[in-house]
């Protein structure tokens, strides 16, 4: 289970390599082991086949060996003796007789034993003291026979007891021989086994020869008591085994070494391995590189292709590069590639589509953002520049009474804002797009011959592309948007053109809609925001101070005597007058902060926002001293007036739109009451 989870979770590369090594490799190595299995079975049978003839061939021989001395040794007791019964025992009869016997049987020992233990005569190399320990045992049966070391030689002994020779103690007859030096040399030829026999440690008969062709006779070199192994003999392997020969009832054991040559199914088995270990590796190699060429052939691809879509669903649109193969592969990566392709496109339109309708809609929801025209118009040119993804751009507005084109705002670029001449429509580009009402690309920039400079400010060397679209309103054209230069330096394309035609024609309609508004809000008369407007502002302002825990304040004046100037020089100086003072407060108050309108009549309010009474009160005091300082020429002289001001703040006096005008109505008529011309900062609550 856990081999083949971890199989699932590699990579398709390492699976076909595991594939090609197991295919290759694991069959082989089954039948190598299989093989190697029933050479080394038949090696077993075939070495223990022929260990088994040689160990019985050379017991057989030792037997025969011991059996024609035993059969001589009582041909010699029931025989020879018996006719020497009545005569006994003399040196004359029985000494020529064993010496006979001793020469003709080839035995090195003969002796009569009386009582088991007495030597009565004997005849040749008496096999030193052990026979006396060798003897009785002998005697004690009939007819025994044995295999005896003494003094590291092998002998045999038989001995035969004399029946025929009526004695109160037994008589026994000895034939001792040692085992001849080519004893084994026989059943080596027969065999091709060593045959050595070892007693403590020592070779004491073999069949093994030395370099110098002595018998080697000597001590075991391995471990005697090792029961079998590996031995070289003359540089050849051979397995042994050493096992009891015959035990003599005195001596210690003696083992029979038998070592064969190695089989030959041994030798092939060797062979056979090293053949499969050398195939098996070329095999291997033949799979790791088989395997490699394939996974690199099919399985890099596919990876690749696999890792790519990872990326594509992740959102990177990473493209893969063209594969020029034409199996399925090939196919499924070039498939993949065009469908990654047109995904990207498509998701790269749909993007612009959105970055385009989100220029729209900032655009058309602008008039809700900018009162300021200048700012409105500022704001559709940047967001015009930053659609084409231009470096700059400006807007120029057609004045209907001159019917020239005034550039009205101008961005990005090294100016802020180039000054330059009202352009006469059909003049240059500009005046072309709006005389016509189509935009023009020009990606000739400065070198196009429809271009001209008006006198900008810009060096007209930087103009490289431009492309230029009328302001459309219903049937008129209101003025053009020009851009210039693309970022990255490419042309402009009609793709462009179609953008900022509609960009151009919301910003149209944005301005005219902004245009309409300013008047709607706008008082004819003194240009300060009407009554409606104020009253709005006021709430709103009175909102946002109480959210953000502010202060604001309101001023409300008043001209003194109006009705008497009025009625002494005339509504129409009158109008002046009221002009005059409107003036002087749109620029005294903070542009774009302050809210400057006109109450009613001669009566104006300002709204402070973030300003406290006190602030509001000095603001005031400053403006009566400058309205004080308004002369108005007239066939009288110079004619002045005053106002008298009241001002009331958010949270001091009053906490809601109303009550701030009450407040600060109450304090303007404060004002009139003290003497006209001054300024009243209403009480605060709990003072008087
Ligand atoms: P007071 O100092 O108390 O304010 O005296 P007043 O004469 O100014 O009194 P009031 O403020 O009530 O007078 C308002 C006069 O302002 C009435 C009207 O004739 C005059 N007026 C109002 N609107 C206009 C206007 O648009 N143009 C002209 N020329 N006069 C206006
Ligand atoms: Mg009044
Ligand atoms: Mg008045």
């Amino acid at each position: 289970m856990h081999f083949i989870d971890f199989i699932r979770g590699r990579k398709l590369k390492f699976k076909i390599l595991l594939l090609f090594v197991l295919i290759l490799v694991l069959p082989l190595a089954v039948l190598m082991g299989i093989t190697l299995d029933r050479i080394s079975r038949k090696a077993a049978e075939d070495f223990k086949s022929k260990l088994g003839y040689a160990a019985s061939l050379f017991r057989e021989s030792l037997e025969d060996q011991l059996d024609s001395l035993k059969i001589r040794a009582k041909t010699v007791a029931d025989f020879d003796f018996y006719t020497l019964a009545g005569v006994g025992f003399n040196a004359e009869t029985t000494v020529p007789l064993m010496q006979y016997e001793l020469v003709r049987s080839g035995l090195d020992y003969i002796a009569i034993i009386k009582n088991r233990a007495e030597v009565v005569v004997e005849q040749g190399t008496p096999p030193t003291e052990s026979l006396l320990k060798i003897i009785p045992a002998m005697c004690h049966s009939p007819l025994n026979v044995n295999l005896y070391v003494i003094g590291d030689e092998p002998w045999i002994f038989a001995a035969a007891m004399i029946t025929k020779f009526k004695s109160e103690q037994p008589q026994h007859v000895i034939f001792a021989q040692r085992l001849p030096r080519d004893f084994a040399d026989k059943l080596k030829s027969l065999t091709g086994a060593e045959f050595s026999l070892n007693y403590a440690g020592n070779r004491i008969l073999t069949s093994q020869m030395d370099i110098y062709s002595k018998r080697n006779i000597g001590r075991i070199l391995d471990n005697p008591d090792l029961k079998s192994g590996q031995m070289q003999i003359t540089s050849r392997s051979h397995s042994f085994v050493r096992e009891e020969a015959l035990k003599g009832q005195i001596s210690e054991t003696i083992r029979l070494e038998i070592a064969l040559p190695d089989s030959e199914y041994n030798t092939l088995g060797q062979t056979i391995q090293r053949d499969f270990i050398v195939l098996g590796l070329f095999g291997l190699a033949l799979a790791l590189a088989t395997g490699t060429v394939l996974s690199w052939h099919i399985a890099g691809p596919i990876n690749s292709l696999a890792e790519s879509t990872s990326l594509v669903t992740r959102g990177a649109m990473s493209v893969l590069p063209i594969t020029v193969r034409k199996d399925e592969i090939g196919d499924l990566s070039n498939n993949f590639r065009e469908m990654v392709i047109s995904i990207s496109n498509e998701k790269e339109m749909k993007e612009q589509r959105v970055r385009e309708l989100n220029t729209l809609f900032e655009i058309s929801n602008a008039v809700n953002l900018f009162t300021d025209s200048e700012e409105l118009l500022k704001f559709v040119l940047t967001q015009g520049i930053d659609a084409l993804e231009a470096e700059r751009g400006s807007i120029m507005l057609l004045d209907d009474s001159t019917d020239e084109l005034i550039v009205k705002v101008a961005s990005g670029g090294r100016y802020r804002v180039f000054a330059g001449n009202p352009v006469k429509l059909g003049n240059g580009i500009c005046g072309q797009v709006a005389k016509s009402g189509s935009g023009i690309i020009c990606n000739d920039g400065f070198k196009d011959p429809r271009f001209r400079n008006f006198g900008s400010l810009m060096p007209v060397e930087d103009i490289q592309s431009l492309i230029c679209s009328p302001l459309k309103f219903k049937d008129g054209i209101i003025g053009v948007i020009n851009i210039v230069n693309k970022r990255n330096g490419s042309e402009f394309k009609d793709s462009d053109l179609s953008l900022l035609n509609l960009i151009a024609s919301q910003a149209a309609v944005t301005i005219e809609n902004n245009k309409l508004y300013e008047l709607s809000i706008t008082d004819g008369m003194t240009r300060l925001f009407v009554h409606r407007y104020f009253q709005a502002r006021l709430a709103e302002e009175v909102l946002r101070a109480r959210r953000y825990g502010l202060t604001m304040s309101l001023i409300m004046m008043d001209i003194d005597n109006f009705k008497k100037f009025n009625d002494t020089y005339g509504h129409q100086v009158g109008d002046q007058v009221i002009q005059k003072v409107a003036q002087s407060i749109r620029e005294t108050v903070r542009t774009g902060i302050d809210v400057p309108c006109r109450y009613g009549g001669e009566e104006m309010a300002v709204i402070f926002p973030e300003t406290r009474a006190e602030e509001a009160f000095q603001t005031a005091e400053r403006l009566r001293e400058r309205i004080a300082a308004i002369t108005v020429q007239h066939s009288s002289g110079d004619l002045r007036i005053t106002v008298s001001i009241g001002v009331s703040s958010y949270p001091v006096h009053a906490h809601d739109r109303e009550s701030l005008i009450k407040v600060a109505d109450k304090a303007l008529y404060a004002s009139k009451g003290a003497g006209k011309n001054r300024s009243t900062l209403a009480p605060e609550p709990g003072q008087v």
